[in-house]
């Protein structure tokens, strides 16, 4: 199957965090307490993503409050934290989903997330990912980890799936398929 037709077959989008829906950088206070800035645009992607049916799954090595607080404004339920390997974790999250690896994807940036993309059905790397990742690759992003790659890889997937125009619609009915939002659906809010 070509990488487009891998695209289209997929309902889990797997993250990585750190590089994925970061820029990577882990900022420590005083206090040793761990922040991490966060991009709306992803934010929005995923709640897109998520508004049209798609599920959505985090697996870091790391564990921390700052994105277990991220995830919950999402609503994103699915978190692996403190994962050493992603290869299994990402098995646990297709079986979890009750779908098969082949319609997972995953984001990644960097070489512990090669495992994963492996074996996952769609394997995406952001802009600024490590050679070997981007080139483990069905899909690079144009944008780096942290500046809006998973809003474009949400993007990726709805246009692949022919249902990018569904998307717009949640915001533009005229620039949609002129069907109208469910009752009580309104657009998903600032992410
Ligand atoms: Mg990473």
């Amino acid at each position: 199957m070509s990488a487009v037709g891998h695209a289209a077959g997929i309902r889990v989008l797997c993250l990585d965090v750190d590089g994925v829906l970061t820029d990577g950088t882990v900022a420590l206070d005083d206090m040793g307490h761990e922040t991490k800035r966060f991009n709306v645009k992803d934010g929005l992607g995923i709640a897109v993503w998520r508004r049209l049916g798609g599920d959505v799954a985090v697996i870091t090595g790391r564990a921390g409050l700052a994105v277990r607080h991220r995830l919950e404004e999402l609503g994103v339920r699915r978190l692996h934290a403190g994962v050493v390997d992603k290869a299994s974790a990402i098995a646990d999250v297709a079986r979890d989903a009750g779908c098969p690896l082949s319609q997972v994807a995953f984001v990644g940036d960097d070489l512990p997330d090669l495992a994963a993309m492996r074996c996952c059905g769609y394997p995406v790397a952001v802009h600024d990912a490590a050679p070997e990742v981007r080139a483990a690759a069905a899909y690079v992003t144009s944008a780096h980890g942290g500046h809006g790659a998973v809003r474009e890889v949400v993007e990726h997937l709805l246009r692949s799936q022919d249902r990018w125009n569904d998307a717009l619609a949640m915001f533009d009915p005229a620039a949609g398929t002129g069907r109208a939002p469910e009752a009580g659906s309104d657009r998903p809010r600032s992410a």
